[in-house]
């Protein structure tokens, strides 16, 4: 942000100068726009990634079509992608977009659609995945459903690594309870200190076989600045047969996912309701090409998205780690929204809507579109890549490592000079390491702290966040494949 304020800046001065308004004109009245912006299977790639993770085809070659050339040779044009930090410019930069032209009835929200942790490279996997819980709370990550990999350490693991959930849907584990810090959890210092995500974690299809309620929460309710809802419902591909199943999972039972959601709606709708997103963890495969194209699209998502009432608005998709940017057929409704936005956290999608206030829903007339966005690497934000590059170089690199300061015991016997003056030079260097680290981490605070602002006067802070799901019909005998 510190990067980019000035040129905005600047921008907008130059706007006025020419005699263009420097913002343009508020949405139209009765209308609030709305941006969802979403990642899927991140995979804790927090760091920039390397080799095919990093490499995204964002152009077709000299042939003028994607996939290989005439000779067999690779000849799309590709772009270098990923890392968090500049992941968190790209928000950024996407919401200062939005909002220059939606004004102050806009509202923005960031999400995930599962993977987001499992599966990571060392420097998040090493830590059970904390860093990446702190990269996305620092994203502001507002909501995400679960993926498999969600579960790759238990649930009991995910419901210690939620802190939004605290108290409710059976998590019962605060971030660092049942864990030895800085052994086998609760690996952060200072203000790296784990606290839990912030966002709450999403399941609307994984019931308990106990007691047939959802093991997570449903769907969450996110708000305009006036007050016009957002159901966002979370689900995840179904896993009937048992060897498919994370297995940490326990004794679950899963509802098919257009059927968990077709059952949520009518209870949404009778709140009042009727703007409806889907965060599935389920996907499709396309051949290679426009990360914003659809040719081709097959697999679970074109199934399930054909199942899911037309009362649901867009359907932001995940798991197959492929991008596509379609609008599909709906028995009996008009064409819907359905994406995905790759995985390793190449490219974000930014998906536009206009709420209507009077009805509550969407606008499909007005504003409804979606991109997939690479994340480039120009600008990294300052934050997020301290909060990287804490964790590339480990908790135990940051602070003087226990005991390295120890001091002669006071049984030492025989401590001439030549150890006194030992003891002074220790203190000495004690002290200066202890000032750097203090300086460092009061400058970790200060940038953070800055960056807080920024996003703020963006309206960054999500609005009125619903934090109990309104009731939940009580599930009837939960359908089953088994
Ligand atoms: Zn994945």
């Amino acid at each position: 942000m510190r990067l980019h304020r000035p040129l905005l800046v600047i921008a907008l001065v130059a706007a006025a100068v020419v005699g263009v308004p420097p913002v343009a004109a508020a949405a139209p009245p009765g209308k609030d726009p709305v941006q969802v912006l979403a990642i899927n299977d991140f995979h804790g790639r927090i760091s920039p990634t390397t080799g095919n993770e990093s490499r995204l085809p964002t152009a077709p070659g000299p042939d003028g079509v994607f996939g290989r050339g005439g000779g067999g040779e690779r000849d799309d044009v590709v772009t270098q992608v990923g890392g968090a930090a500049n992941m968190a410019t790209l928000v950024q930069e996407r919401r200062a977009d939005f909002r220059r032209g939606a004004g102050g009835s806009a509202a923005s929200f960031f999400v995930g659609v599962g993977d987001l942790i499992g599966e990571s490279p060392p420097e998040s996997a090493t830590y059970k995945d904390e860093p990446t819980v702190e990269v996305l709370n620092a994203l502001g990550m507002d909501v995400a459903a679960v993926g498999n990999h969600e579960f790759d350490l238990g649930l009991q693991e995910l419901r210690r690594l939620s802190g939004a959930t605290d108290g409710r849907f059976g998590d019962d584990i605060a971030a660092c309870q049942g864990v030895t810090p800085g052994v086998d959890g609760c690996f952060g210092q200072a203000e790296h200190a784990f606290t839990g995500a912030n966002f709450p974690y999403l399941a609307a299809n994984i019931l308990s076989a106990g007691t047939g309620e959802p093991i997570l929460p449903p769907f969450e309710v996110l708000f305009t600045p006036r007050g016009v809802r957002v159901a966002l419902i979370g689900v995840m591909r179904e896993s009937t047969a048992t060897s498919e199943r994370p297995e940490g999972l326990g004794n679950v039972v899963f509802r098919e996912e257009a059927d968990a959601v077709n059952r949520l709606v009518p209870q949404l709708r009778s709140e009042g309701i009727e703007a409806i997103g889907v965060l599935l963890h389920a996907g499709g495969q396309r051949p290679a090409g426009d990360i914003n194209g659809c040719e081709a699209l097959d697999g679970a998502v074109v199934d399930i998205n054909q199942r899911i009432t037309p009362a649901v608005d867009f359907i932001v998709s995940a798991d197959t780690h492929e991008a596509y940017n379609c609008m599909l057929p709906v028995p009996g409704g008009e064409p819907r929204l359905v994406t995905q936005a790759g995985s390793y956290g190449q490219m974000v999608t930014d998906v536009r809507l206009t709420l209507d206030r009077g009805t509550g829903d969407v606008d499909r007339a007005a504003t409804y579109a979606a991109t997939n966005v690479p994340v480039t690497r120009e600008a990294p934000d300052p934050g997020v890549r301290a909060i990287v590059d804490y964790w590339v170089a480990g908790p135990a690199g940051q602070v003087p490592a226990e005991g390295a300061g120890a001091l002669p015991g006071e049984g030492d016997t025989g401590s001439g000079a030549a150890d006194d003056n030992r003891l002074l030079i220790g203190v000495v260097i004690l002290g200066a390491i202890s000032l750097a680290v203090l300086a460092v981490a009061g400058n970790r605070r200060a940038r953070r702290n800055r960056r807080r602002r920024a996003w703020e006067s963006y309206g960054y802070a999500p609005v009125g966040r619903v934090r109990t799901p309104p009731r939940v019909p009580p599930a009837d005998t939960p359908s089953s494949r088994d």
